[in-house]
């Protein structure tokens, strides 16, 4: 999954996106409100993290400007402004949650991941479409036969075809939630992730769609 990090504050942006990296997100980081809007509005993040002291444009009204085009990104507010009020007015202005600085790394990451997943219309954590099962928690996949972990690219491709089971992701699609600004993406990448998740979970696990693109079936 994709991520954009809003932060302007450069130890917070490198030491909170390493993290990020290391929990198999892509990411990309802006440090002004002018530019996180750009950004969201030419990638498929799945979460945003704004910061609200921000240059340019501060974070509510990032925020504000984003809901008021019915973009309904997941946005986490992340920020040290801890004064009661503040936290108000981010969730009024559509903030699907909030952490205060300092934060464990640990509650971030599972605050990302219930907010993906109510906005997602999950109410359990898992992800299945009724032949496979994935917890985003523990990145563990499992069906009738086996149980497995994935690496993070494998992860993140099946999560971004499991979220909506009989849609067709095509090549350029997986990319963009794949892979962030920056990182270097082989032609044949993704063909190499669906073949050794194939490897891993049975060659009909993922559907070619020739031409098209790759899903996994609505049900079994
Ligand atoms: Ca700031």
């Amino acid at each position: 999954m994709r991520v954009l990090l809003v932060e302007d504050d450069g130890m917070i942006g490198e030491a909170v996106g390493q993290a990020l990296k290391d929990a198999s997100y892509a990411v990309d980081w802006v440090r002004d409100g002018a530019a996180a809007l750009t950004a969201i509005a030419s990638q498929p993040y799945g979460v945003v993290l704004l910061d609200l002291g921000l240059p340019k444009k501060d974070g509510l009204e990032v925020l504000r400007a984003l809901r008021l085009h019915d973009n309904a990104v997941p946005v986490v507010v992340v920020t040290a402004r801890d004064a009661l009020e503040d936290r108000i007015r981010g969730l009024d202005s559509g903030a699907d949650d909030y952490v205060l600085k300092p934060f464990q790394m640990g509650e971030l990451l599972a605050r990302m991941r219930a907010v993906v997943r109510r906005k997602g219309g999950a109410s359990g954590p898992l992800l299945s479409n009724g032949m496979l099962t994935l917890d985003p928690a523990t990145r563990e996949v499992s069906s009738d036969a086996i149980a497995t972990r994935l690496s993070g690219k494998e992860f993140s491709l099946l999560q971004a075809l499991l979220v909506r089971p009989g849609a067709i992701l095509s090549r350029s699609e997986l990319e963009d939630r794949l892979y962030g600004w920056g990182e270097e993406v082989d032609s044949n990448a993704v063909e190499f992730l669906i073949h050794s998740l194939r490897k891993k979970l049975g060659s009909d696990a993922i559907k070619n769609v020739r031409g098209v693109g790759w899903m996994v079936s609505k049900e079994r």
